[in-house]
Order: structure tokens, then sequence, then C-alpha cells
């Protein structure tokens, strides 16, 4: 199972997400939402440069590392 992200603003409860985890720190980071699995079996990526919240270090992440999460299950 894959840590779900939790380090950025717009990550809301059961929602997609794409993400990386931080080369430096391990943190994931999510980049930006995602269509869920239903809408899209197989999404697309680019080579991404982002930010980790976290440590503040800025890496390239090739689009293999690229995963889709959801966010945390509503209480
Ligand atoms: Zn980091």
């Amino acid at each position: 199972m894959s840590t779900r992200p939790t380090a950025t603003k717009f990550v809301e409860a059961e929602k997609w997400y794409f993400a990386v985890d931080c080369a430096k720190c391990g943190e994931a980071i999510a980049f930006a939402e995602a269509p869920s699995p239903q809408d899209d079996p197989t999404p697309k990526h680019a080579t991404i440069r982002v930010r980790c919240p976290s440590c503040r270090k800025e890496h390239t992440y090739a689009a293999a590392l690229i995963s889709r999460r959801q966010g945390p299950e509503k209480e």
C-alpha cells in the first residue's frame, strides 16, 4: 500500500492526486489532481520538476516515479 500524501494543501478526503516521494526526505509530494482509476485507468505522465513542501529540495522526477494516490478517507 502506498503512502498517502498529506503535505499539500489541496489534498482532500477521497480525491485522487498524482504524487512522488521526495528524493531527499521521502515525504509524499502531491503536485496535481488526478482522475479516478475508473475515469482514466492509464494516465500518461511527463517528467516533472517539483519542490518538496517539507525539506524545500527541488528535484526532477521521471514519469515512472509518479503514482496516483487517494486522499485520506472521510471520518
Ligand atoms: Zn523532501
